[in-house]
């Protein structure tokens, strides 16, 4: 049997190429400030917990790729920015993502501090997409 993919959507610069690289266990993710800078999807195998996994990280915001991406995956992890907050393409995202029926699990990034900004993760609710989950991924939370 062929490992489950999951797969890590989400607009340009919300934090998906660094995620990647913490699961994967080594820098094979381009991160950078500018959007849009992973072109192709790269995928790592991973192990967590006992559990193997395909990772896939993906390019950003491209409607077609996604689709390609989502269709491929088993479980999805869809992550928005907590210190943008909620915006429109976030919301886009989210319905294309329950469309596909797919598992999500909502990771709401950049909550570098609890304590800063763990009230502004609530709003993220309203994409109807299930319960955020606060992390950090250059900090590892
Ligand atoms: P992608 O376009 O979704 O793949 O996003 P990247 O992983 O390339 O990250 C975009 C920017 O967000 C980079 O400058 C990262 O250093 C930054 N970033 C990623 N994760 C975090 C985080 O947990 N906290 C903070 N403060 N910045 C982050
Ligand atoms: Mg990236």
């Amino acid at each position: 049997m062929s490992k489950p993919i999951v797969a890590i959507v989400g607009r340009p610069n919300v934090g998906k190429s660094t995620l990647f690289n913490v699961l994967a266990g080594e820098t094979i993710s381009i991160v950078k400030d500018t959007p849009g800078v992973t072109r192709d999807r790269i995928y790592a195998d991973c192990s967590w917990l006992n559990m193997n996994f395909t990772l896939v990280d993906t390019g950003g915001i491209e409607p077609d790729s996604k689709d390609i991406t989502i269709d491929t995956a088993d479980v999805i992890i869809f992550i928005v920015d907590v210190r943008q907050g909620l915006v429109d393409s976030d919301s886009k995202v989210a319905d294309m993502l329950r469309k596909s029926g797919k598992p999500v699990v909502l990771a709401v990034n950049k909550v570098d501090s609890f304590q800063k900004f763990g009230n502004d993760i609530y709003e993220f609710y309203n994409l109807g997409i299930g319960d955020p989950v606060a992390v950090s991924a250059a900090s590892r939370l």
